[in-house]
């Protein structure tokens, strides 16, 4: 049986505790066996991650690269390996996985550069024959909480610029996902990261999850996850005065305009809202179609939904991948029953499959109104909505009003509309004419309201959470 042990000062431990990774596709087969970390297993890779964070800290800008570029370079010649790994882990389709590998190659990478690109500035005091210098240092120990749905492109993401900052790392990845996270800890270490800078530590999210936010000698925590369990996190970092940054859920709206070009529209919405089983923080949950093509598009859209093809996410003839696990499909199950008690009327899908594997049909509620549960509570699931909008003005007020602020998208020929909308969007991320979900990895991530607190992952706007600025004053 394959094994998934945590990485704790360099030091493979498959600890007291395992737990077993089951493929939600096939729950007959077990991926593995992963570590299941105990408080005690937490406190040690923390101590491990505070020594080796002082020499870290101080490694030349070189060293930092090569370490990430190598990373990056065996994820990306082993994507389709590791993204059989993901597919199997998780039940995102073949393709799906093979690309978040390549992406968390390219994350490395890009970070990689990064680690030679840390910028500081000198300028001249107010005072005479004084100098000031402005110059970016590691924060420290920094904690990071993934979730389960991009098991190595989010791991990536926190992990590849707080290392290129001189960081050092304990991780928390889900545990629905062991193997992914796994996967980067043994590639770091055989890309020669020093012992201890890097530590993974996987293991129930209740138990050892407030032993590492309320460390005293842990500096930030990186979380991603879901808006309730965020705030926990934000409330005891804010107690105990600590830097915390949280990516949170979405009810992500896809505005559709009677302008718009219909296949344009029903490929992005089918996209957005089904792919990867509508499993992403940015997934279009809420479809916002205008009322001279509100027809049209529901009639093409519900064809193209119920044709969508779920299967086992290896079958290479799968659009639509299994639900992460039984927990998951019963609360995507009980949303279904939830909008039809709602008077929601169901297009199509909506029912749960045979199989070994967790498989639900894609479902389409048409007719819907913003303020039902179905709209304003995030599913995470293959569940979107259409919601009818008199003109533009109507769809944006409809977009906007949500506690949500992650993405959100139009389809539409005009510019002046897609102008307008990029302006007064309340969304961190603005789409036209392309999925609400689908970012790249070198310009920032994030939202506004309830989707996100702090600042923005990725891209060059991620040193701001992954460095301290210290001014210095010189009088020769
Ligand atoms: P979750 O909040 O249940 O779990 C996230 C992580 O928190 C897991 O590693 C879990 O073990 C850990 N955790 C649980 N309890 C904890 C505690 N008390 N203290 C510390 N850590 C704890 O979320 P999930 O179900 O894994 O992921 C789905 C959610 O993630 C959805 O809401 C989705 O929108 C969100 N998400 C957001 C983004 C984004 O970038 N905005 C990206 C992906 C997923």
């Amino acid at each position: 049986m394959t094994e998934f042990p945590n990485l704790i000062g360099g030091e493979w431990t498959m600890g007291t505790r395992s737990v077993p990774n089951i493929n939600p596709s096939d729950t007959n087969d077990t991926v593995g066996m992963a570590a299941s970390a105990t408080p005690a297993e937490m406190e040690a890779a923390i101590e491990a991650a505070v020594a080796a964070q002082v020499s870290w800290g101080k490694s030349n800008p070189q060293q930092r690269f090569d370490i990430l570029d190598a990373a990056g370079t065996e994820i990306l010649a082993r994507k389709e390996e590791l993204g059989d790994l993901l597919a199997r882990e998780e039940g995102k389709t073949l393709p799906e996985g093979i690309g978040e590998v390549a992406r968390a190659g390219q994350i490395f990478k890009f970070f990689a550069g990064e680690a030679l690109r840390i910028q500081g500035e000198s300028m001249d005091s107010v005072r005479p024959g004084v100098g000031v210098e402005i110059r970016r240092e590691p924060v420290g120990v920094v904690g990071m909480i993934t979730p389960w749905n991009f098991p190595i492109a989010i791991p990536a993401w926190k992990v590849a610029p707080a290392l290129a900052f001189g960081n050092s790392v304990v991780l928390k990845a889900a545990e629905l996902v062991p193997g992914c996270a796994w996967a980067i800890a043994d590639i770091l270490k055989r890309a020669g990261l020093p012992d201890g800078v890097f530590n993974l530590v996987n293991g129930r999210g209740s138990e050892i999850g407030p032993v590492m936010i309320d460390h005293p000698k842990v500096n930030a925590i990186s979380f991603t996850g879901s808006v309730s369990t965020g705030k926990t996190v934000a409330e005891v970092c804010a107690r105990n005065l600590k830097k915390v940054q949280l990516e949170m859920g979405g009810k992500n709206p896809m505005v559709v305009l009677d302008d718009a070009d219909l296949d344009v529209a029903v490929g992005a919405c089918l996209n957005g809202a089904f792919f990867s089983t509508g499993q992403r923080c940015t997934a279009s949950s809420r479809l916002i179609v205008t009322e001279g093509i509100y027809d049209d598009f529901v009639a093409a859209m519900t064809k193209a939904v119920s044709e969508l093809k779920v299967g086992d996410a290896r079958d290479s003839s799968t659009q639509i991948g299994p639900v992460v696990d039984e927990r998951q499909l019963v609360k995507d199950l009980e949303y279904v029953d939830i909008a039809k008690a709602e008077g929601a009327k169901l297009a199509c899908g909506g029912e749960k499959l045979d199989g070994n594997g967790h498989f639900m049909a894609p479902a389409l509620f048409v007719d819907t109104t913003n303020d039902m549960r179905i709209n304003t509570e995030e599913v995470f699931g293959p569940v979107a909505t259409v919601i009818k909008a008199k003109d533009y003005a109507d769809a944006l007020r409809l977009a906007n009003e949500t506690e949500f602020g992650l993405s959100a998208g139009i389809c539409t020929t005009s510019l002046k509309y897609a102008s307008d909308f990029k302006a007064n969007s309340k969304a961190g991320m603005v789409m036209v004419n392309l999925p609400t979900a689908g970012v790249d990895y070198h310009v920032p991530f994030g939202g506004t309201k309830g989707s996100s607190y702090g600042s923005r992952e990725q891209g060059r706007y991620a040193a701001e959470f992954y460095s301290v600025v210290k001014t210095s004053y010189t009088l020769p």
